[in-house]
């Protein structure tokens, strides 16, 4: 009989992060001064971040040590498992072997804790007393209401309306964590009240949710932001993740041959797999990494590699990556946490590199998937978790069209306990497969 679970013991977790900007062949183009156009400098995020927080989003060095008061909190629920996803091979009659890391037994139901304890520690060290955050699905703005709580802070958070209104339950784990919670566009910043007054029936995007957040924190000295993805150093401390899986491989005595994870900014795929490229970097190891993205969101397939903001008002610096646009409003599907209409300059640069794969999924496809993977393995997948299965799924049809047997291994970011409406309306035949015309996409890109 083969081994299901592949755990480690507390004091086998990994004591630093990986930083990739250290191995990259072509390294990440810096983000522009939105008037200068001239790189911008560690003193201009002083207003948003916390100094250690901009040290790590510069950083060149390899390794960075986790402090052991975050390493204190991570145990609270890592390391997290590697689990053989043995009844879904069999379901599916293949020869391939399936493995994936799962990271929705913490307090949020998904990897996001990951960053969020970090940058709460940091800011908290630094004397602040209250961070601002955006959120999509609700999965973020728990994650770092719950970081909050355990340093003493407060948390305020901006979510997305869309999702204020499908998923309730979020909002009440938030507050039950602590954290204030409004729909975004909201009438309580300048940058909401302009987005209401041009579309009064808008309901909100995750660009949107991060100006109104970053306008509150500018405003005092004691607040300061927060982002729950495709920032440097949010992707940095997700690759926790990453390191404790290649132990777990190494202890299953196997190695990936595909690497899929779903991705929305990109810090739950950078996770699991920047730690793995550094063997392609620096052992030449051969693997595939693959990205699998929204239809109805589709930055890295149909979106355009160039210059933009990161929110839709443009608070931020310019960021080169790709994007659909920073007004881009994407369709109200059920993977919130999917729904950014760019991706992190650091995936965006690996993929330009032809280092990394992307593919765009329909969400009844996510939605098929992830019913059989509940039935098979137990776990209901996130709707953003299950785009990741069914590329799974679709890799293994390749496989068998190639006649191999491969090792696939993917993220599990999270669970889809909070998402019930969703799976509700898949077995009730409500979700609409959005594809982008082209139209859209290229208004959205003009301007
Ligand atoms: C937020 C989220 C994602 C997307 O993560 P990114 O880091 O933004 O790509 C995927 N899965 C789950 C469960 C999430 O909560």
């Amino acid at each position: 009989m083969s081994t299901k679970k592949f755990l480690l013991s507390e004091n086998q977790m990994p004591t630093h992060w990986y930083n990739i900007v250290a191995d990259m062949p072509n390294k990440p183009l810096p983000p522009l001064h939105p008037g200068t156009k001239q790189p911008i400098s560690a003193d201009m995020l002083q207003p948003l971040f916390a100094d250690e927080l901009i040290k790590q989003e510069l950083s060149t060095e390899k390794y960075i040590e986790i402090p052991e008061e975050i390493q204190d909190k991570y145990k609270l629920y890592r390391p997290s498992p590697l689990i053989r996803a043995s009844e879904l091979e069999k379901a599916l009659k293949t020869d391939c072997k399936i493995y994936f890391k799962y990271e929705g037994g913490n307090p949020s139901g998904s990897h996001k804790p990951n960053t969020a304890i970090p940058q709460a520690y940091y800011n908290s060290k630094q004397g602040i007393k209250k961070l601002t955050t955006e959120t999509g699905a609700g999965q973020w703005g728990t994650a770092l209401a719950f970081a909050c709580a355990q340093f003493g802070m407060e948390c305020e958070v901006y979510m997305v309306k869309g999702s204020y209104y499908q998923k309730p339950y979020r909002k009440i784990m938030m507050n039950t964590f602590g954290a204030s919670v409004y729909p975004s566009p909201s009438e309580r910043t300048q940058a909401g009240r302009n987005f209401l007054a041009s579309n009064p029936e808008s309901n909100g995007s995750l660009g949107m949710a991060i100006s109104e957040a970053i306008e509150m924190a500018v405003q005092s000295d004691e607040i300061k932001y927060s982002l729950g993805s495709v920032l440097n150093h949010v992707l940095l401390h997700q690759t926790i993740i990453g390191q404790e899986t290649k132990l777990q491989m190494e202890m299953a005595e196997d190695y990936p041959d595909v690497i899929v994870a779903p991705l929305g900014g990109g810090s739950c795929f950078a996770g699991l797999v920047f730690p793995f490229l550094e063997e392609k970097f620096t052992k030449n190891k051969s693997f595939r990494c693959v990205a699998a993205e929204p239809a109805s969101c589709p930055k890295l397939t149909q979106g355009k590699f160039m210059y933009d903001f990161g929110d839709t008002e443009g608070y931020t610096p310019l960021l080169p990556m790709y994007t659909l646009g920073h007004n881009f409003e994407p369709a109200s599907i059920h993977a919130g946490g999917l729904r950014y209409h760019g991706a992190s300059v650091l995936c965006s640069q690996l993929l330009k590199d032809g280092l990394i794969d992307a593919y765009a999924i329909n969400q009844n496809n996510c939605f098929k998937a992830g019913t059989l993977f509940a039935k098979t393995e137990g776990i209901i997948p996130a709707p953003e978790s299950a785009h990741a299965i069914a590329q799974v799924l679709a890799e293994v049809e390749r496989a068998r069209e190639e006649g191999r047997s491969k090792t696939i291994l993917f993220n599990l970011s999270g669970h889809g306990f909070v998402d019930m409406m969703a799976y509700s309306d898949y077995q009730e035949g409500k979700l609409q497969d959005v594809g982008l015309m082209r139209k859209v996409l290229k208004k959205a890109l003009r301007k």
